[in-house]
């Protein structure tokens, strides 16, 4: 039986540790906040910044929340994003994606100040990753990195196989196993005879935005498998990217979906915000 990857308990860890951090900040005089836009009331937007809310709350930032009406027009919000970028008291920005039709997401995630971008997603944070630089990570993806670290996983010298090649999950994804020093394969909707790669894998990384798609026929036997897949099946539940009933067996290790990457993200996005200060 695969050992599984317990996201919720290690995620309720790294926001203890950062609980502990903000309040030595406090202490010494430093107040974090997070400012939190959210442009119309797509429902799981509200769901994102409302748990992105309380995640503050518990860790001890203030958030300052703005919820935008869905006809704010492209330079109001980017008005308001040069209002933050300029306020000393403000140490991260984030816009919830995805924005309402009229607004350019990319203008949008250019002009949030690189040294607040605590999403990690503008081209200076993402050039900072990939040539080793200190900057914000994509918070999924550093999730990932933490699940591995905090599970005992040794990355260093392992092959690595990340199916999916998104700016926010696969791309980053191959840089920070790179940075770990793993030995590392993307692969796409162009990859030949996928399941021979994926089979070279010790450590497999699964965001190819299926449902259950990868089968135990993908999978190396005692292979680590990641999924960062998150769908909603027909009986309204949750599952990932991966089929865990098939998989599990062959695996060593094996995040579940709910419980695995998905806690990760926020705490990550937290650790960003706490880590603001060293950025500058
Ligand atoms: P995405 O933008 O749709 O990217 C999917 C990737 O998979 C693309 O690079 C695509 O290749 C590749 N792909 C599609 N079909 C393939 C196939 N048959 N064989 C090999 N590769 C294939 O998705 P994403 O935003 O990266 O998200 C991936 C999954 O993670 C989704 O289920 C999403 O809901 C989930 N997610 C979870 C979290 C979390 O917090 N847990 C955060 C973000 C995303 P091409 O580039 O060639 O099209």
């Amino acid at each position: 039986m695969a050992f599984l990857i317990d996201g919720k308990k290690i995620s309720a860890e790294i926001k203890d540790e950062l609980r502990e951090k903000v309040a030595a900040l406090k202490e010494a005089g430093k107040e974090l906040t997070l400012a939190v836009i959210q442009v119309g009331n797509d429902k799981a937007s509200t769901v994102y910044v409302g748990n992105k809310k309380k995640a503050c709350e518990y860790i001890g930032v203030r958030s300052l929340a703005y919820e935008l009406p869905e006809e704010t027009t492209e330079e109001e919000l980017l008005n308001l994003i040069a209002e933050l970028n300029a306020r000393d008291d403000v140490n991260g920005i984030l816009v919830q994606l995805p924005l309402p039709k009229g607004i350019c997401e990319d203008k949008v995630l250019l002009a949030i100040d690189p040294n607040k971008d605590v999403d990690g997603f503008h081209p200076v944070n993402v050039g900072r990753l990939w040539i080793g630089d200190k900057g914000f990570e994509s918070c999924t993806p550093a999730g990932v990195i933490q699940l591995l670290k905090r599970s005992g996983i040794t990355i260093s010298g392992k092959e690595c196989v990340v199916i999916g090649r998104s700016n926010i999950v696969g791309k980053p994804m191959a840089a920070m196993l790179l940075r770990e020093n793993g030995t590392v394969t993307v692969c796409h909707s162009r990859t030949k005879n996928l399941s021979e790669v994926t089979k070279r894998a010790d450590i497999l990384v699964v965001a190819i935005g299926k449902p259950k798609f990868i089968t135990a026929e993908y999978v190396k036997e005692g292979a680590v498998v990641i999924d960062v897949g998150i769908h909603r099946n027909e009986d309204n539940k949750l599952c990932g990217d991966v089929d865990f009933e098939s998989v599990e067996p062959v695996a060593s290790a094996i995040t579940p979906v709910p419980g695995g990457v998905g806690p990760m993200t926020i705490a990550m996005l937290m650790c960003n915000v706490v880590r603001s200060e060293e950025i500058k």
